[in-house]
């Protein structure tokens, strides 16, 4: 095991997987496609600083933030490649995303106008979205005479058009008719705009981008499936990039009636033995998972029995009897033959991957093994 006894929950996360999924995205789209992965939200959860320096060896054309902090803090990490903000940016915060470098995806008029006094002159690019139903962000496709001609005269003032896209909302579901109506709307607004030819048009998240790489065009912004995430049908399932797993750290008989957990919700059948895992919903485990999910010990799938605490989780080793303190419990990810996916576990929280993931508190120390053994 890659970690000290003393820790109790860690993550494991494999850079060379994470590596291995974004050139799965490459092979997908094909060598000209420009690939943004998306870092937000601290890579999914799993770290952004280290997951920005492997995804770095890949050569992308830029990365994908979130926030105006994000990018900031990938500045002060010594990032010098293009990043891109994704979200509106506060009407504040344009300032602090010029002088750090960033380059803002706007969604109005109001915006492109803040950017222009941002940028006091100096040459700073900036994308638009497009809005063909995901309908949080994004200028309005079926408006672009209102807003079109103003976007593109941001030339004169310092600021320049470098990119149009827009967002799909359904491009993981079976029915990937919508999705083509999106593309639709969005060719169409474009046609009306008539942006230069070096602006570069992107629409694609990781599911569009493996299972419609059709509508790749110039660029393509994964996420999910870089982290390890199925992007559904007909797409090819990533390589495991995290794992979490948590130290045994009490192992009990329970007499047939014990109760275990806040609310006492359960109670052992008969004869058991217990392991309490350290690790609870504080280090982001979904507490939906009790009395449901499942961990693996020894290569053995056993039942998380109770609620879930804030720091710990119990499970009925009844079957691993040769289990002891110390021992260690894999709660994502595999162990031997056995295997807990993402989406078993977001399956049970009632959730997506991508909540579980992002979920993971900062209590769990990720370690990044470089040697891509799991
Ligand atoms: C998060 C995000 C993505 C990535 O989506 P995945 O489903 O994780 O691949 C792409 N584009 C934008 C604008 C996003 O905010």
């Amino acid at each position: 095991m890659s970690t000290e006894r003393a820790t109790r929950a860690w993550i494991e996360v494999r850079p060379a997987a994470l590596r291995a999924n974004l050139r799965r995205v490459r092979a997908a789209v094909g060598e000209g496609v420009r690939l943004i992965p998306m870092i937000k939200a601290n890579a999914y959860g799993l770290g952004m600083g280290a997951a920005a320096a492997a995804l770095d060896l890949e050569d992308p054309w830029a990365f994908g933030v979130a926030t105006v902090d994000e990018g900031r803090e990938l500045r002060a990490l010594g990032v010098q490649r293009r990043i891109l903000v994704f979200s509106p940016p506060p009407p504040g915060a344009l300032g602090e995303l010029v002088a750090a470098g960033l380059t803002p995806a706007l969604s109005d008029l109001h915006s492109v106008e803040l950017l222009q006094r941002a940028a006091a002159g100096h040459r700073v690019p900036f994308h638009i979205e497009i809005d063909t139903g995901m309908g949080r962000a994004g200028f309005d496709w079926r408006t672009v005479a209102d807003w079109g001609p103003v976007v593109l005269g941001g030339a004169h003032s310092g600021i320049h058009l470098e990119g149009c896209f827009t967002h799909l909302h359904s491009a993981d579901e079976p029915d990937l008719s919508s999705a083509r109506e999106q593309w639709g709307r969005f060719r169409e607004a474009l046609a009306r705009l008539g942006p230069p030819d070096d602006v570069l048009v992107h629409a694609c998240n990781s599911a569009g981008a493996l299972r419609l790489p059709e509508y790749a065009a110039g660029g393509v912004r994964p996420g999910i499936f870089l982290y390890g995430g199925r992007v559904g049908e007909g797409a090819p399932p990533p390589q495991r990039v995290a794992t979490v797993r948590a130290r045994v750290l009490h192992v009990r008989d329970a007499p047939p009636g014990t109760t275990q957990g806040y609310g006492a919700t359960y109670a052992a059948a008969g004869a058991e033995r217990w392991a309490t895992l350290g690790i609870g919903y504080g280090d982001g485990l979904p507490r939906a998972l009790g009395n449901r999910g499942s961990a693996l010990v020894d290569g053995v799938r056993v039942p998380i029995v109770g609620r879930i605490s804030m720091d710990m989780t119990v499970v009925d080793i009844t079957g691993v009897p040769s289990v002891r303190a110390g021992a260690v419990a894999t709660l994502l990810g595999r162990d031997g033959q056995e295997e807990i996916t993402l989406e078993e576990v977001a399956g049970h929280a009632g959730t997506i991957s991508y909540e579980v993931l992002t979920g993971l508190t900062a209590r769990l120390p990720r370690i990044w093994i470089e040697d891509g053994g799991d």
